[in-house]
């Protein structure tokens, strides 16, 4: 669902991605991981066409991504994007952050809106907070209504960087428990984290980045027993 064919990309002359190959499949759930700068963030927003790649061919549900007539509206339709900071509408209730890019961009009423922004809701156990505004949630509670909002778009794939990495602790549980049961439903996802325990436990494969290149991966056999000097610093 999701292919990097050789993908490179630079900033300048700084070399981020050297010839990126990898596949994820429908219901597949990979794993990111690398040290910073290794360019983990810059193949995901590839995916998005959030970055536009130097060379090679990406290609998502269907679409191409690195075609310069792409239809953006579509891909980012099939493609549900989740950052660290999860920028809530601060004016806007949760139900309204959930139902804007649904209403404008689907057409639905106010009601099939609601019932939506109730149906998301409930995938990340917070349908009790539907009228309240972003200030009235705490910052786990924000993270998984902006996971409602991508969901509401109904995306073939998710993406998510480091969705816990701005949290206390005690509020990071609450929000892998989420993605973990999107997974268990079969959503197929691409996934940045530096939580190696979740990693294993969630991801069918785990990909190791160093210097834009994949350098290892595998299943989380890989994270017990790397192969590679990188891998095993990088874990240990
Ligand atoms: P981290 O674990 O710290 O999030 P990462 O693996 O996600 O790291 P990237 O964000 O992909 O790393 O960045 C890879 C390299 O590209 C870094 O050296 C970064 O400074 C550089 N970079 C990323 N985005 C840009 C940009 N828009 N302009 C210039 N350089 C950039
Ligand atoms: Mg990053």
């Amino acid at each position: 669902i999701v292919s990097f064919k050789d993908v490179h990309k630079s900033f300048g002359t700084l070399s981020v991605l050297k010839g990126l190959n990898f596949d994820v499949a429908k219901g597949e759930v990979v794993a990111l991981i690398g040290r910073s700068g290794s360019g983990k963030s810059t193949a995901l927003r590839c995916v998005d066409r959030l970055e536009v790649i130097d060379r090679g061919e990406i290609s998502v549900c269907g679409h191409r991504v690195s075609d310069p007539k792409i239809n953006l509206r579509r891909l980012r339709q099939d493609v549900g994007i989740v950052f660290q900071s999860y920028n809530l509408f601060p004016h806007l209730t949760v139900e309204q952050n959930i139902t804007l890019a649904p209403r404008w961009v689907k057409k639905i009423d106010r009601n099939k809106a609601r019932n939506l922004a109730q149906e998301v809701l409930a995938q990340v156990g917070l349908e009790e907070k539907i009228d309240y505004y972003p200030e009235q949630l705490s910052g786990g509670q924000q993270q998984r209504v902006a996971i409602a909002r991508s969901l509401a778009m109904r995306p073939q794939v998710m993406l998510f960087d480091e969705v816990t990495s701005a949290l206390d602790p005690e509020l990071t549980g609450e929000v892998l428990k989420v993605i973990e049961d999107l997974a268990r439903k079969g959503m197929t996802m691409l996934l940045v984290t530096h939580e190696m325990a979740f990693a294993a436990r969630v991801a069918n494969r785990i990909i190791f980045m160093h210097q834009g290149q994949i350098h290892e991966t595998g299943t989380s056999e890989i994270l017990r027993n790397p192969s590679t000097a990188e891998l095993r610093s990088f874990v240990g």
